[in-house]
């Protein structure tokens, strides 16, 4: 009866190619709004 300790998968983690930032696959980019080459996040730059 033990299972269970390696369900969970670790977030595969992906450099960002725009501001170089570590963030999750998947997900866009929470410092420069960019996911797979494209914008699409609206972050307010400095
Ligand atoms: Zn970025």
């Amino acid at each position: 009866m033990r299972r269970g300790a390696n369900r969970w998968k670790a977030p595969i983690f992906k450099t960002c190619p725009e501001c170089d930032s570590r963030i999750p696959s998947h997900i866009a980019c929470p410092s420069c709004g960019y996911y797979a080459g494209r914008k699409v996040l609206e972050v307010d730059a400095f």
